[in-house]
């Protein structure tokens, strides 16, 4: 499998945008239809879902570790759907019609080896990791929403007690399905490590016209019972943790899955320096202010500096995140954390690369979508 032409073309097909999942989802509906009604009805959110997890495993497919944990996630994750291993054989043949048809002249041979083969290990991996999770755990956990406190105009923050415990890892995330916005499943990162009584806490900002962040940003939703995938994600420590400092770059909601590794840290016997820089458009959006403060006058390791982008009024740090953190430090001897929109996380990796942090040493959650 050559990893250079395999990107190469992926970027080539990518560049035709909505058509490519558009294509993928008529091929796939056409030859299969007894498997439209594992999506929702309108699947306009689902295309970008698609586009999304393709991204992510061509971005990683150099970084093997990674991307099996990655893939592993995504395999169990995907039990919640009813997935089961013949889908992945069809699955496999319309992502291949689709890339065939958008590649025009460049289909050769070789190409269609190389994405055969990388399906094939992408589809074994996620189906080995499907079966062995079949033995120890539910497809989906149901959890009662417990509490919900609205942050800001736009953020609450809401409690979540599952039916049993989920084992997770810090700074991962699981797919939410509300029951008024059935086969609609979106990710949210829980903003704690497990706990004993296994309650879940998660930051969420409503999106305009987001199916699945007005149901559960609206005060209504205590009481409701959702239901929650597998975790998933790569945003995690080392096991055991590595004898390094942590940056950790956080914008809006993307505070979540750094504050779970926070929570995580003040668990270790000897918790490394953590410099966490949460980042808002304005001094509202710092919707979590207090409490960090209060975390960091009890951690001497700990360090929040908060900023705003859009906010003269603000009397600390501003301007863009990344020229703040840029600041602050050369952030050599530390390993970054960053997750939030999708333009500062890219912006976030490239700056960082740039002023030398090796790439395995930038860890990433990336949220989908920026602000306009
Ligand atoms: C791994 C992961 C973890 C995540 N963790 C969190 C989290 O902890 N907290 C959190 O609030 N969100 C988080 N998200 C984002 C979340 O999954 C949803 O994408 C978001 O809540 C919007 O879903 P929706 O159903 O409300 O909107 P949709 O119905 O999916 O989208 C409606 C329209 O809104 C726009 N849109 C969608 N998402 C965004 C956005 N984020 N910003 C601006 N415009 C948008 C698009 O134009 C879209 O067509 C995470 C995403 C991923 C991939």
């Amino acid at each position: 499998m050559d990893v250079a032409r395999l990107r190469q073309s992926f970027a080539q097909v990518a560049a035709h945008g909505d058509e490519v999942p558009l294509f993928f989802y008529a091929d796939l509906f056409i030859k299969h239809p007894e498997v439209r009604d594992m999506f929702p009805i309108s699947m306009q959110a689902q295309r970008g879902h698609l586009v999304d997890a393709l991204v992510k495993i061509v971005s990683h497919v150099d970084r093997a570790e990674e991307l099996t944990v990655f893939l592993q996630g995504l395999g169990r994750d995907h039990r919640k759907f009813g997935v089961i291993a013949e889908h992945y054989e069809a699955v496999g043949a319309s992502l291949l019609a689709t890339i065939e048809h958008f590649s025009g002249p460049a289909w050769t041979p070789e190409l269609q080896n190389d994405w055969q083969t990388a399906y094939h290990l992408i589809g074994t991996v996620m189906v080995a990791a499907a079966r062995a999770d079949e033995q120890v755990r539910p497809p989906w956990w149901k959890g009662t929403v417990v509490s919900h406190e609205r942050r800001s105009f736009d953020i609450s923050v809401l409690h979540v007690q599952p039916e049993s415990p989920i084992d997770y890892l810090p700074g991962q995330s699981v797919a939410i399905e509300s029951p008024s916005r059935p086969r609609l499943w979106r990710y949210y990162s829980m903003a704690n490590a497990p706990r004993q009584d296994g309650k879940l806490e998660f930051h969420v900002r409503l999106i305009d016209g987001g199916a699945v962040s007005m149901a559960l940003t609206s005060s209504s939703i205590v009481g409701t019972e959702v239901r929650l995938g597998a975790p998933i994600g790569v945003l995690t420590l080392d096991q055991p943790p590595a004898d390094r400092n942590l940056l950790l770059v956080a914008g809006s909601t993307g505070l979540a899955p750094l504050k779970a590794i926070v929570d995580q840290a003040t668990a270790l016997p000897k918790p490394p320096q953590v410099h966490l820089f949460f980042g808002a458009r304005t001094a509202e959006g710092l919707y979590d202010l207090d409490s960090l403060e209060k975390l960091a006058a009890e951690h001497a390791w700990l360090t929040v500096t908060p900023a705003v982008s859009a906010d003269p009024r603000f009397t600390g740090e501003t301007g863009n995140l990344l020229d703040v953190v840029a600041r602050h430090g050369d952030w050599s001897g530390y390993d970054a954390y960053v997750a939030g929109p999708s333009q500062m996380v890219q912006d976030a990796t490239a700056r960082l690369a740039s002023a030398g942090m090796a790439q395995d040493h930038i860890h990433i959650e990336d949220f989908g979508w920026s602000e306009p």
